[in-house]
């Protein structure tokens, strides 16, 4: 093993050269982390923020199974499993924290005919597909799971397994099981370049020295595609501003999380009582700046959404909002693979507003196969080269939600 090159004066980076070094330390990084430190190998994780700090930090932690795309599913199902059991993963006191409640339900409501139909043709295709958690409900049974929900609900699809979890928690327990496995986690450290030595290891450049690798692992979330250009990989990505917004305390009414099918809708009530409304809302990414805005006259959208579905909530007054950046690919689903173009370099990014839920059986599934050398065949519909001339080789996702 060589010794890390570092800049004189700067912080000292890892101490020796690793297996491999992961680009983010969001969860995606640290859950692969976690399952390369438990195999034996060297792994740094470089943070150029503090590991969590983005998406992974700020989510709705919804844990959803609803209205998934199907090629998500054979990954979705496993990470369902690893955190109805997330213990084993992270530790009794990450667990605890992380505050996972499974089979509490999402329920999808349909407002309209055109909802209703499209929840009708989901449920058919989904039954063909053999996908059997998703289950349709008339108006009857969404007003009694619901109560307080606008008489106007002509029903919905509900998926029982699911539920939520704490998202700061959750990501601040898996960065801790990574570093107690034994990845070296970097932070404040940016990645500035990347390229092959003449021993075909990985140069990584950061603005605190550099390191080596035999195998680099782009986790950088909304910043994915910039990480790819700086070895000339062009990998489409939209960064968006996903905004929350939480409301004063009110009595509890509802325990399933609720979500829209074509209105920005998304709110779950947390446990002290105050609403979490999502949806989808855009504000204002600013990637250079690492950080995002909300736009105020977008959210109230969001709030009529609610206030619609939900007559009852329109006294309850909004308390704060926030924005998360998150990296969205022309299909909806994430690049997980590896580069077509530079062998021992994989691209994991883009989870479009729904990759907390994935992240651990995305962990176990990428070092799984960077392990054996043989990607887990769940991985193919995800890979880097999907699109030609910027058309997706597969049919688009079906992912209505955020
Ligand atoms: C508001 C909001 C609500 C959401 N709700 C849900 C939900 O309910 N359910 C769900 O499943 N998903 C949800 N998501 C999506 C989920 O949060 C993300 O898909 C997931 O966290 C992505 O994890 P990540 O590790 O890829 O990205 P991130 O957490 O963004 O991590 C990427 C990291 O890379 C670092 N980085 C970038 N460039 C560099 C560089 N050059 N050098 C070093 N480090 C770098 C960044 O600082 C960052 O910490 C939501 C997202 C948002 C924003």
């Amino acid at each position: 093993m060589t010794s890390l090159m570092r800049q004189a004066g700067s912080t000292p980076m890892f101490e020796r050269r690793q297996d491999v070094i992961i680009i983010g330390g969001g969860l995606q990084g640290c859950a692969i982390a976690l399952f390369l430190a438990r195999a034996g190998r060297s792994v740094g994780v470089i943070e150029r923020t503090v590991a969590g700090r983005h998406a992974s930090g700020v989510n709705a932690g919804g844990l959803r199974l609803l209205l998934r795309d199907h090629r998500e599913y054979p990954i979705a199902v496993r990470a369902m499993e690893i955190w109805s059991g997330l213990e084993e993963f992270v530790g009794r006191a990450g667990a605890k924290a992380s505050e996972v409640r499974l089979r509490t339900s999402q329920i999808a409501i349909a407002m309209d005919s055109n909802e209703m139909s499209w929840a009708e043709d989901r449920a058919r295709d989904m039954g063909r597909r053999g996908i059997l958690n998703e289950r349709l409900l008339d108006g009857r049974e969404v007003r009694r799971l619901l109560p307080g929900i606008s008489s106007r609900v002509l029903g919905g699809l509900i998926s029982e397994p699911d539920g939520h979890a704490n998202p700061a928690n959750a990501a601040r327990a898996f960065r801790m099981a990574a570093a107690a496995a034994g990845a070296h986690i970097e932070e404040g450290c940016r990645v500035q370049g990347l390229e092959r030595t003449g021993s075909g290891l990985w140069r990584v450049e950061t603005d605190r020295g550099t390191a080596e690798a035999e195998i680099v692992i782009n986790c950088a979330g909304a910043w994915g595609a910039g990480v790819a250009r700086l070895v000339d990989e062009t990998l489409s990505l939209e960064a968006m501003a996903l905004s929350m917004m939480v409301t004063s305390r009110v009595e509890h009414f509802v325990t399933p999380v609720v979500i829209g099918i074509d209105r920005p809708l998304s709110f779950k009530q947390s446990a002290a009582g105050s609403l979490v409304i999502g949806g989808g809302i855009a504000g204002k990414p600013c990637l250079d700046e690492a950080t995002s805005f909300t736009i105020m006259d977008r959210m109230v959208s969001s709030a009529a959404a609610t206030i619609d579905a939900f007559p009852c909530l329109s006294d309850v007054p909004v308390l704060r909002t926030w924005t998360g950046l998150e990296g969205v690919t022309p299909d909806g689903i994430p690049y997980i693979g590896p580069s077509v173009r530079h062998p021992g370099l994989w691209h994991v990014f883009g989870f479009c507003g729904h990759g907390f839920q994935l992240s651990p059986a995305v962990g176990e599934i990428v070092a799984t196969s960077i392990l054996s050398g043989e990607r887990d065949a769940r991985l193919l519909p995800f890979s880097v080269d999907r699109f030609k001339a910027g058309q997706p080789v597969r049919g688009g996702g079906d992912d209505a939600a955020a």
